[in-house]
């Protein structure tokens, strides 16, 4: 089996964590609050990197590019070829919140349409840490 460790998650648990006064950043939940109007629709999970790799991957073959800067360039299953600085206009983006474990953590998903939230609800469980690591 490919390893899986992503937990479906939430911003009350992340909040509960502590792991925000652990990065001293509470303004985050400010700037969370600003891409929620455009973004309304969310789902937090608590992964390892490989996985967040993976499910953006996803997220971009399925929705198209991810909303804002691209960091594709350090994606261990890369969407965009690009290697410039650059932006993407999309129907969706992610956001990591904190580490609370080596390479894993808290990270959210945002939507403008409901439909694409509930999609990647549904395929949670295909979600793991992909083909890098067999078994
Ligand atoms: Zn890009």
């Amino acid at each position: 089996m490919t390893p899986r460790t992503l937990v479906l998650s939430s911003i009350d648990r992340y909040l509960a964590s502590g792991a925000d006064l652990l990065e001293g950043l509470n303004a985050e939940v400010c700037e969370r609050d600003s891409r929620l109007l455009r973004f309304p629709y969310t789902v937090m999970l608590e992964v390892a990197y490989p996985e967040l790799d993976f499910i953006n991957r996803w997220c971009w073959r399925h929705f198209g590019p991810l909303d804002g800067e691209c960091t594709q360039k350090c994606s261990e299953y890369r969407a965009c070829a690009d290697e410039t600085p650059h932006h993407h206009a999309g129907r969706w983006t992610s956001y990591w919140f904190a580490k609370t474990d080596y390479d894993f953590g808290f990270n959210e998903w945002y939507f403008s349409e409901k439909t694409d939230r509930d999609l990647l609800l549904a395929n949670l469980p295909e979600m793991n840490w992909g083909e890098h690591y067999p078994k």
